[in-house]
């Protein structure tokens, strides 16, 4: 590319919508888990686009099955279904207890289909009063209108006019407070069964029995919003799996395309045919291309060497973690499981996550933040042993600037 023809960060100010803040650098390649800029300066990405390439970049079963489909067919519509559309569908069956699929592109449709089936199911199986959603402060499940609603931060989802009504927000892992407010109005709780934006927080093995009991008893759906914690994230293929609770309605979306945009909404077949012919929808879900892709990554991450791997990898980020904070004293604990991480700051270190994510680009290591006060680990899930001890040295040398 010509100097003259050279795409830079400054365009974006002139030509895009300024909801977003993007670093300086342009990332032009990755292999891996590296990533290389327009000036080629190497990157190890221990962000993964925010939980999204759980094979790396450009994995190879990845590549091959994209440019397969891609010289077969692109795009038909819903009016035909298509092979990796219903190959994807029955292996998220075969993985989870779903018995039903509905494709989307993202997770905050997959969550508005999960949301929109809760509520017609409550109004078929109930009546319309029931149609009260319980959520959690914190929550993140998208930012359509109705799901950025449910989430819990109104930061996001105050000054769009009136909102989508009867969402309540009740602090997570608060048992007390759900079992007074829940009712037989209540409709559904959704719920991340481990925050990610709101900061890596694990639920209690009490909250979380107590969430599927309450549902039970006051016939709710528990929803769980997996989009950040699915596919293989936590070591498990769904988190629900390592909880001991099984929830009626499952969103997945972010890894499952593994960079590739797709989502889905996962359920049972008795909750599934209250979406009959014409009650929902979507151009795009159940694409060709996105399946197939998915398809991949199911195959790979599904498999028990990947999912064992999550663990071992754990361990040598807690490891390395651990000996830095040793040496620099700035985490207050890190959290998380699997390859959802998150190393929070201690008292001196309050509202400075964004410091060590732009010192570790500085020294050639992406990481993400959740929150002000916690720096976030989501990266491959076959990320090498070797690639993560040079991150966790560039992230040593970012620390070393930033203490001195
Ligand atoms: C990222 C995320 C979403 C939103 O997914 P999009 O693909 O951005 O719409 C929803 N829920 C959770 C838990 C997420 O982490």
């Amino acid at each position: 590319m010509t100097i003259e023809n050279k795409v830079e960060r400054g365009l974006f100010d002139e030509v895009m919508v300024p909801c977003y803040n993007p670093m300086e650098m342009i990332p032009v390649k990755g292999e891996g888990a590296r990533v290389w800029d327009q000036e080629g300066k190497e990157y190890i990405d221990f962000a993964g686009g925010i939980a999204v390439s759980c094979l790396g970049h450009c994995h190879p079963a990845m590549v091959n099955a994209l440019t397969e489909q891609g010289n077969k067919l692109w795009h038909l519509s819903n009016v035909m279904t298509n092979e990796p559309a219903l190959r994807l569908a029955k292996k998220l069956t075969e993985v989870s207890f779903a018995e039903k699929v509905f494709f989307a592109n993202s997770g905050a449709e997959a969550n508005e289909a999960a949301l929109k089936l809760a509520r017609r199911y409550a109004a078929d199986q109930f009546g319309p009063e029931k149609s009260e959603i319980i959520a959690f402060k914190q929550g993140f499940h998208g930012r359509t209108f109705f799901t950025v609603t449910v989430g819990g931060q109104a930061a996001y989802s105050d000054g769009f006019g009136p909102k989508p009504g009867d969402v309540t927000h009740l602090p997570y892992n608060d048992v007390d407070a759900l079992r007074e407010h829940i009712s037989d109005r209540t409709c559904a709780i959704m719920m991340e069964p481990l925050q990610g934006e709101g900061g890596i927080i694990a639920p209690t093995d009490e909250f979380i029995q107590t969430v599927r009991e309450l549902c039970d008893k006051y016939n709710a759906l528990l929803i769980f919003d997996e989009v950040q914690t699915g596919n293989g994230r936590t070591g498990h293929f769904y988190a629900y799996q390592g909880l001991g609770v099984t929830p009626d309605i499952l969103s997945t979306a972010k890894s499952l395309g593994g960079g590739f945009p797709i989502g889905a909404m996962l359920t049972t077949t008795e909750l599934a045919q209250h979406l009959k012919v014409g009650t929902h929808g979507s151009t795009y879900g159940g694409n060709p291309l996105a399946c197939a892709v998915a398809e991949a990554v199911v195959d790979v991450v599904s498999q028990p060497e990947t999912l064992a791997g999550v663990a071992e990898r754990e361990a040598l980020f807690r490891e390395g973690l651990a000996k830095l904070n040793d040496k620099y004293q700035i985490f207050a604990e890190v959290r998380g499981k699997g390859l959802l991480l998150g190393a929070a700051l201690n008292d001196e270190w309050q509202g400075r996550a964004r410091d060590v994510l732009v010192a570790a680009g500085k020294e050639g290591l992406m990481v993400l933040v959740a929150g002000a006060n916690v720096v976030r680990f989501t990266p491959s899930l076959v990320i090498t042993k070797e690639e993560i001890q040079e991150g966790l040295s560039r992230l040593d040398k970012a620390l070393a600037t930033l203490t001195k």
